[in-house]
Order: C-alpha cells, then sequence, then structure tokens
C-alpha cells in the first residue's frame, strides 16, 4: 500500500457521490440492458446478469449487438436453463472465453431448479451460482437490487487510482483500490453510483489524456491536483507471451447420400481452453491428442498457417489436410458441409482456419 494515500473525509465522499449522481442522471450511456437512471425503476437483474458475463473479456460494441441477439433467443433465465449447452455455445460463438457460455448455462439450470427462476438479492446468494464472483456479483446486487455494494472493474480502479493518486502499481493495487473504492459507495442510489463510476471512467477518466476538466469529481481528485493524472494506474510491465506450435486437421470426405464436401469437426473436452466447442481437430498447442482412427491417415502439408492471440500466449496453427472417399465415425466428431461450416458456431480460432482453407486452398475430393 502507498501509504501516502489517505482517505477523503466524509461530507466529501457525500459530495462526490452528489456530484457523480448527478452527472450520471445527465450524461449515462444508453446501453441496452440498462434502465433510465433516477426513475426508480430497478434493472432486470437476469439483463445486467448477461451483461456483466459477457462485458469481462468483450467490448461495449460488440456485447450491445449480441445481447440482443442473446436475449431475443432466450427472453427468461427460464428460457436459457430449458437451453441445450449446445445451442448456448454456438450462440457464443466469437465471444471467446467458452467457460463464461457453460457457467451462464449451469447458472441458468441453478436458478430455474434451486430458486424458482428468482435471482437471489445479495452477494452472498449471488455468489453460490456457478460462475457468479464478487465482482459480478456485487454488480448485479448494485445495479438490480439496489444494494450498497461496490462494483470494481478496470474502468473504476483507473478512476479510484487517480482519485487517490495510488501510485502501487497494479496489479498489487488491487485490494487497496477496492478498500478506498468502498469508502465512497453512498447509501443512497448505490446501483446508479456504480454505473456512473463505470460509465466516467469509460469516458471521461479514460487511459490516455483524460478529460479532466469535464469530470464532476475534478474537486476530489487528488492526481488531478498532482498533474500526473495520465501516469495513474501504474501498471507492472507485463512479460512478452510465448508462442505456441500445433497443427490442425482438415479432413474432407463426402455425404454418402448427396455426394455433397464434408469437413470432420470434433466436439472440444468441456474443461480447458475453447471448452465445450466445435473445433477442428489439432494438436501440439494444448493437451489434446487427435482421435486414433484418423492419427494413421496420409495428411499433407498446406501453407495454411492461422496465428490467434489468447490470454497467455500466441498461436500459430499449421494446417495439414486429407480426404477419405467415406466419412469416418469418430467419437465427438460431427461431419459438416463445407457450404455450412461458417455457421456451425466455431470459435474465432477455428473459423480463421476455416476461410483460410476455403479461400486458398481447392478441396481435395477426388485425391483421396
Ligand atoms: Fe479522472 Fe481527471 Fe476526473 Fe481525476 S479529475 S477522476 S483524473 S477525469
Amino acid at each position: 500500500m502507498d501509504l501516502r494515500v489517505s482517505k477523503i473525509p466524509k461530507t466529501a465522499t457525500v459530495e462526490l457521490a452528489d456530484d457523480l449522481l448527478r452527472w450520471y442522471d445527465a450524461h449515462a450511456r444508453d446501453l441496452p440492458w440498462r434502465v433510465a437512471p433516477g426513475a426508480g425503476e430497478r434493472a432486470d437483474p437476469y439483463r445486467v446478469w448477461l451483461s456483466e458475463v459477457m462485458l469481462q473479456q468483450t467490448t461495449v460494441p460488440t456485447v450491445k449487438a449480441r445481447f440482443e441477439r442473446f436475449l431475443k433467443l432466450w427472453p427468461r433465465v427460464a428460457d436459457l436453463a430449458a437451453a441445450s449447452l449446445d445451442e448456448v455455445l454456438k450462440e457464443w460463438a466469437g465471444l471467446g472465453y467458452y467457460a463464461r457460455a457453460r457457467n451462464l448455462h449451469a447458472a441458468a439450470r441453478a436458478l430455474a431448479t434451486s430458486h424458482g427462476g428468482v435471482f437471489p438479492d445479495t452477494v452472498d446468494g449471488l455468489v453460490a451460482l456457478p460462475g457468479v464472483g464478487p465482482y459480478t456479483a456485487a454488480a448485479i446486487a448494485a445495479i438490480a437490487f439496489n444494494r450498497r455494494e461496490t462494483v470494481v472493474d478496470g474502468n473504476v480502479e483507473r478512476v479510484v487510482a487517480r482519485l487517490f493518486a495510488v501510485t502501487t502499481p497494479l496489479p498489487q493495487a488491487k485490494g487497496e483500490l477496492r478498500r478506498l473504492a468502498a469508502t465512497l459507495t453512498p447509501t443512497q442510489r448505490p446501483g446508479d453510483y456504480a454505473q456512473g463510476m463505470m460509465d466516467l471512467g469509460a469516458t471521461v477518466c479514460t487511459p490516455r489524456a483524460p478529460k479532466c476538466l469535464l469530470c464532476p469529481i475534478r474537486r476530489a481528485c487528488k492526481a488531478y491536483a498532482m498533474n500526473i493524472a495520465e501516469t495513474l494506474p501504474r501498471k507492472i510491465e507485463k512479460a512478452a507471451k510465448p508462442v505456441r506450435a500445433g497443427v490442425a486437421y482438415w479432413l474432407e470426405s463426402a455425404e454418402a447420400k448427396t455426394g455433397a464436401a464434408v469437413v470432420l469437426l470434433v466436439r472440444r473436452p468441456a474443461q480447458g481452453l475453447l471448452g465445450g466447442m466445435l473445433a477442428l481437430p489439432s494438436v501440439g498447442w494444448d493437451d489434446g491428442a487427435l482421435p486414433a482412427k484418423i492419427s494413421q491417415l496420409k495428411w499433407r502439408a498446406t501453407d495454411a498457417v492461422v496465428r490467434h492471440t489468447f490470454t497467455h500466449f500466441h498461436l500459430e496453427l499449421k494446417i495439414v489436410a486429407a480426404h477419405v472417399t467415406k466419412p469416418i465415425d469418430v467419437a465427438g466428431g460431427q461431419w459438416i458441409a463445407i457450404s455450412d461450416l461458417l455457421d456451425a458456431g466455431l470459435p474465432t480460432l477455428m473459423k480463421k482456419a476455416v476461410r483460410e482453407m476455403l479461400s486458398n486452398f481447392p478441396l481435395l475430393a477426388g485425391e483421396g
């Protein structure tokens, strides 16, 4: 902890919250999961939950479009619980971090079976749901149930680091920033306050060139007074990501009845990277192994290489190809028509591989 960091006096925190709420009333972002600020209306916990889960690794513009689509398919938590996991994973395709979709589905089922489809209204009740951590629980409790909970995402961390001029670098400063943020949370309208802090970080107290002259809480901001806002929060430089190499297997065949060209996809193990998603068989970059039935085929190299970045590593995936005259029965495998591959709910990495093969390489039929 930075010992020079001091709390803001109680009366000043009340003023700060009032200033922020007035600003939020006038400048709140119009987002599809929200209700208008100050209207006294409660946000739907299902919408808040879904938006917070989607926003964990995905930008607001992407989430806006996908959120609406998701809600059209499953307007209530009971609808989501009734869907199959495969349907949910297919709809989640391209958003990444697929454990989020698996947990959403598991939590929807837990809500439907053990809670009568009704969300718990406390952090303790919410964190008991699959995949709901302290951040998401606090966001739902504050925004949907107006509980006095402190919601600290990356935007709020930045605002608080600057308000208190915290010079300890992230990630060490996280606990301290959470404690300091909690000292500011008001008893009145904590849900609107939480969203106001997030909006302030997203639109005014931005990582680069914060718009301090437009900031409603500038009077209380130590970093502004010290002219160090843009240098905060400090961060420890991350080590460069390693590069892993893998191989993906493009196996073509022809559908028995129609003769249509088909490609083998396999369902990945539920746990781990791209867990539960349909994908081309691949090895070398994770713990996966090639199904025994296809490992002995005569694979030939192609020039196709797909590059993709995961949280902890970069991946270079080379694609090899083969053709068999009849589809082989592979455990967990599905033969999908080539024309349907891009709509099969593949994760982004595998969509890139399919696009690469479709646009650069002739089909192998007839060569088998
Ligand atoms: Fe951020 Fe500037 Fe506002 Fe301080 S005054 S909270 S640095 S925008």
